[in-house]
Parts: structure tokens; sequence; C-alpha cells
């Protein structure tokens, strides 16, 4: 199917937004109150969008103007039960945190939250558990504050309005190593190593337990691991 008018008001791409974090971002600029509204005028499934569908992402690239390409890649995109495609990689839900919306607090604070086209996006790599910075900026992602209703956990440029800005927490240099590991797994075809082998959600739960071990040492391991898996 193909969608050829773009809205009359579009916004800049980001590097590595979701589709659901664009579509956002197009509802607050073009006056609708919530995410879900704006799919049902535009005949959108806003379930199927945030499920990540081709169709859906494709119509919101549409709509926006862009090619649709890196929508499709950036989008976690759910293809059975419990699984979702990545990138390049295919990965089992566990390894998501779907149910909270994080994000960069030095790009929310680079774009002005009053400025109806927001220029911060939410990049499908923080749906990821294991990611827990901005690669550009260094610093950790921070929990944007819960929506009233689930179903607006990704209308991100609305929750991004009731964020409060703190201070960011600047990630060293040497605390990237695993996290980088585990953004190539997305971005490119698996390697022949031991590790590549194992599943993502192995190896994200992998890099996790070994991130404690290094910052926290071997005592206070096994606690914190509990503490980390509920
Ligand atoms: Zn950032």
């Amino acid at each position: 199917m193909s969608y050829a008018m773009s809205l009359p008001l579009v916004v800049d791409p980001i590097a590595g937004e979701s589709a659901t974090s664009l579509a956002s971002r197009l509802a607050k600029l073009n006056g609708a109150p919530r995410l879900i509204a704006f799919c049902s005028d535009l005949g959108i499934s806003h379930r199927r969008l945030t499920n990540g569908e081709p169709a859906e992402i494709e119509h919101i690239a549409a709509l926006a103007g862009q090619a649709p390409e890196p929508l499709l890649f950036w989008t976690p995109q759910h293809f059975g039960p419990g699984w979702f495609n990545l990138g390049c990689a295919r990965i089992k839900f566990t390894a998501f945190s779907r149910s909270l919306t994080r994000a960069c607090p030095t790009c929310l604070q680079a774009a002005d939250l009053r400025d109806p086209s927001f220029q911060a996006g939410h990049r499908g790599l923080w749906q990821l558990s294991s990611i827990r910075g901005c690669t550009i900026h260094s610093c950790a992602l921070v929990t944007l504050p819960a929506p009233a209703a689930n179903k607006d956990l990704y209308d991100f440029a609305r929750l991004a309005e009731r964020y409060v800005p703190a201070a960011a927490y600047r990630i060293p240099e040497g605390d990237w190593e695993l996290e980088r590991y585990l953004i190539d797994r997305v971005t490119k075809e698996a390697g022949h190593r031991w590790i590549d082998t194992l599943p993502f959600h192995v190896a994200s739960q992998a890099a996790d337990n070994l991130g404690v071990l290094l910052t926290l040492g071997p005592d206070t391991s096994r606690r914190a691991s509990a503490i980390n898996n509920g």
C-alpha cells in the first residue's frame, strides 16, 4: 500500500527514532491531544503501530514525508508470541522494558519542550532494558513520569512534557563496553564468537550480571541481581 500525502506540518527526522515516537511528535505538532486520538483520526491502528507492524510504520513515514527504512529498522516489530525484530536482531520480550518510557535528559534539555515541533525523539534501542545510556551524550537515561493510562506509554512527546529536568549522570567511558556490544548485535549481522551465538536476551542478562559484578564487586552481586530480577 502507498500513502502519497504527508501532513501539512511535519517534524525533522531524528536518527534511531522509533515510529511511535515520530507519530507522537507529529500528533503534537498537528494539535492532537493524544497519539491514540491522532491514530484514530488518520485510520491508523494504534495497537498495530505500537506492535511495530510494517504497514502502520510505512503509513507514519509517509505522513511525515520521511523514508520508511530507518523507521522499520529502529522500531521493535512484534513477529510472534513473545518475540520482536529490532534492527538485525530477533529479541525475546524479556529483554525489553516496554512498561515504562526512558529518555535522555540531555536530549530533552536540548529540545524546547514548549515547541510544538519538539526535536527530541525516543530511540528504538531505549526500549531494551540493558541499554541504559544515550550514546550521543554519554549520559544515563531517566524514566519519564508514567502516563495515567498504559495506552499512552508510547506517546513520547506528551510524556516528555511532564518531565522535570534534573542533572544528567555522565557514564564513564570504560562503562560502555557491554552496552556497545548489545548495540552492535542490533545494528550489525551477528559475529562468530561464543557470545554471538547466545540469544540476545541471554547475552543481555549476562551483560547485566557482569556489569553489576564490575561496578559493585562480587559481594554485592547476588543481592543486586536479585533486586534487578525483582
Ligand atoms: Zn542524548
